[in-house]
């Protein structure tokens, strides 16, 4: 894995340092990449399985892992019709060779947090919360603390968080105190997959986003935030995350030269959502022509 650079940009007048992961990898989403890390150093694995939703930025990079060592991969999903006609996320995995079964066939419960092997059958937990996703969360950790040392920096790290396996685990390795938001549930729900994952690290800290936002729901301000960043910063960011955190953290005024965002990639995702914004962008414009 190659390094990935940090660099200062401005969005909403403010100034702030961005660690580009999402150029980690020209395929594996900057996260999935951290978190998946483990799955390159292990031997002995001849099939992947994995569970969770028909967009999973986790589910590609699996399928991508898969390939990439000549295994199989099997995904336990909730078959849907979007899968007549896949896109973004769904279509590359299925290009990749993923095996597609039922959602009720997944053998152990939804909520494991750990690693399951079994006769060379590896299972991985929804969004690869598990262990050992630290071990490639301790790298990004010691690339931060690497730029922070060299510039002189105590940087406080934002980063929005699903399972919030990163968020948890680069706390865990950095003295720096790292903000989160959580996209997926509420505060609860992260502090629980938190105690669950790893009850001795220390806990990041969680900030409140200015509304409750509906993971994958559609909100207009966020779409129009997301253009305004691409537009202000020149970077590409990830439609279901980001938008939220900075969000998060424009509420907050968080967002000055002590904060370091780790980009965390997905950016194939994108491909589904802008299409329903599109869409829903296209309804709203008739409704208001009609009403003229
Ligand atoms: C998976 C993912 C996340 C969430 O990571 P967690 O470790 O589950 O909190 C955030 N952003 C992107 C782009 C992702 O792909």
């Amino acid at each position: 894995m190659r390094l990935s650079p940090i660099r200062r940009v401005s969005f909403a007048g403010r100034s702030f340092f961005l660690k580009r992961d999402d150029l980690l990898h020209p395929y594996l989403s900057g996260n999935k990449a951290r978190k998946l890390h483990f799955l390159r150093q292990k031997s002995n694995i001849e099939e992947i399985h994995s569970f969770g939703s028909l967009h999973s930025n986790a589910m590609y990079s699996l399928s991508f892992l898969a390939k990439e060592r000549g295994i199989s991969f099997i995904y336990y999903a909730r078959l849907d019709p979007s899968l007549k006609e896949p896109k973004g996320n769904l279509k590359a995995a299925l290009e990749n060779g993923m095996l597609l079964r039922p959602l009720e066939e997944w053998p152990y419960g939804k909520g494991i947090s750990h690693l399951i092997f079994i006769d060379g059958r590896l299972y991985i937990p929804e969004g690869g919360r598990c262990p050992q996703a630290q071990e490639g969360i301790a790298i990004l950790a010691k690339e931060i603390l690497d730029w922070a040392k060299k510039n002189r920096k105590t940087p406080k790290i934002f980063l929005p968080s699903g399972t919030g396996t990163t968020a948890l685990f680069l706390q865990k390795y950095l003295l720096f105190r790292v903000y989160t938001v959580p996209c997926v549930g509420d505060e609860e729900y992260l502090r629980k997959q938190w105690r669950e994952l790893d009850p001795s690290a220390p806990q990041p800290t969680v900030l409140f986003p200015p509304k409750k936002y509906r993971f994958g729901r559609l909100y207009l301000e966020l779409f129009e935030l997301w253009r305004e960043l691409k537009e202000q910063t020149g970077v590409t960011f990830d439609l279901l995350y980001d938008p939220v955190g900075f969000a998060t953290l424009l509420h907050h005024d968080l967002l000055d030269e002590d904060l370091l965002y780790i980009h965390q990639g997905g950016i194939m995702g994108n491909e589904t959502m802008i299409e329903r914004y599109k869409a829903k962008l296209d309804k709203i414009a008739k409704t208001k022509k009609g009403a003229v």
